[in-house]
């Protein structure tokens, strides 16, 4: 075993999706991750790997600074992916303690712990540092247009403004302290092993318990949709390649209003049920979101370009693969509750 990673909020969807996609592909590495398993985080997302012996899973909050060096002091962690946060816009706006708690001193007490750690070793410019952030952090964009690595951030709610202010904390660490931090943002990601209250499997459990799918405002909103394999694959390079202090946007080069993504989800959910009535029947335009940010689209040119990256999975086939996933669970979860 020649390495051993940090990840933080594995239990989670992009994390445990990645957990598998790094375990898969590099048996030589170790993995600890560590989750507070908030209502987001689910030990189910990661039962199959339960009993590797290359991962390790700790239960604790990225803010608590004693957990945290202890961790540090016990595993001679190598690099860190950092995906633990609050994540959802709307709970943001409801009430944003959580989100600064994890997001902002959460970040903040990992990077401390690491950077302590790595300093003592002589480490601190060659161990990684890897933030996974969100587009979200450049706020919102009119028609026309792209948000590139130089775009200056401009959050617009509690959730973003959190990431935008861990991002800066990153960034700061790597200046100060000449930490090997890198950065990526990626815009909004779709797939199996997301929590319920996210749109895609809200659209997906709405209508198989046949209830009113609600879509926000007039459904106009734009979203760029990556598929979260597509992003574990930009992550691996970026961890094992980007220079250090380098950041990178992950696109999915798929816009397309929420409007249209309920009507191809519905779509397929008919074609798999012809027998039901459309689920499109279901579909209600709700109060929209406080300060709804119109339109998200990355330029990820850098990526591409410099790292060789491009997406593989297209956003028909994608969807279809993903709609079947959620049947299927809601399928073994009905059968069970029998
Ligand atoms: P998620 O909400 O599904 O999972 C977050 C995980 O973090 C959960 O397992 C939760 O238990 C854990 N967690 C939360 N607070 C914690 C804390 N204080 N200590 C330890 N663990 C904690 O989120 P996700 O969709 O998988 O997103 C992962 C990361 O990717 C986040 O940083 C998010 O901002 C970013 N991101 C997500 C998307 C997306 O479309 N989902 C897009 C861009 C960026």
């Amino acid at each position: 075993m020649n390495k051993t990673l940090l990840i933080t909020g594995g239990n989670g969807f992009i994390g445990s999706n990645f957990i598998h996609y790094f375990l898969k592909k590099y048996p030589d590495y170790r993995l600890i991750n560590v989750d507070k398993l908030t209502y987001a985080g689910s030990k189910a997302n990661l039962r199959e790997v339960e009993s590797f012996e290359n991962y390790h899973f700790i239960q604790g909050d990225i803010a608590d600074e004693s957990l945290m060096k202890s961790i540090f002091s016990i595993y001679d962690i190598s690099g860190v992916i950092h995906f633990a946060a609050e994540s959802h816009v709307d709970r943001s706006i409801e009430n944003a303690t959580s989100f600064i708690e994890s997001n902002v001193l959460g970040t903040t007490t990992l990077l401390q712990a690491a950077r302590e750690s790595w300093e003592m070793k002589g480490e601190l410019a060659t161990r990684r540092f890897h933030h996974i952030s969100t587009d979200e952090v450049y706020g919102s964009l009119g028609t026309d247009g792209k948000f590139n690595e130089e775009t200056p951030y401009d959050p617009r709610n509690p959730y973003s403004a959190s990431k935008a202010s861990a991002n800066m904390l990153v960034k700061s660490f790597g200046n100060t302290y000449g930490m090997n931090i890198v950065i990526s943002s990626s815009s909004n990601n779709y797939g199996p092993m997301q929590h319920e209250e996210k749109l895609i499997p809200t659209i997906i459990s709405k209508s198989l318990k046949g209830e009113p799918i609600p879509v926000y405002g007039d459904g106009k909103n734009v979203r760029d949709w990556l598929h979260v394999q597509d992003h574990c694959r930009a992550l691996d390079l970026i961890f094992h390649q980007a220079n250090p202090t380098e950041t990178y946007n992950i696109g999915g080069g798929n816009e397309v209003t929420n409007i249209e993504l309920a009507m191809k989800i519905c779509d397929i959910l008919d074609h798999l049920n012809p027998e039901n009535h459309s689920c499109k029947e279901l579909i209600a335009f709700t109060k929209d979101r406080p300060g709804h940010d119109s339109r998200y689209a990355v330029d990820d040119t850098k990526l591409r370009k410099k790292l060789g990256w491009a997406p593989t999975v297209d956003l028909d086939t994608g969807l279809k693969n993903t709609v079947e996933w959620y049947v299927e669970q809601w399928e073994l979860t009905t059968q069970q509750s029998l």
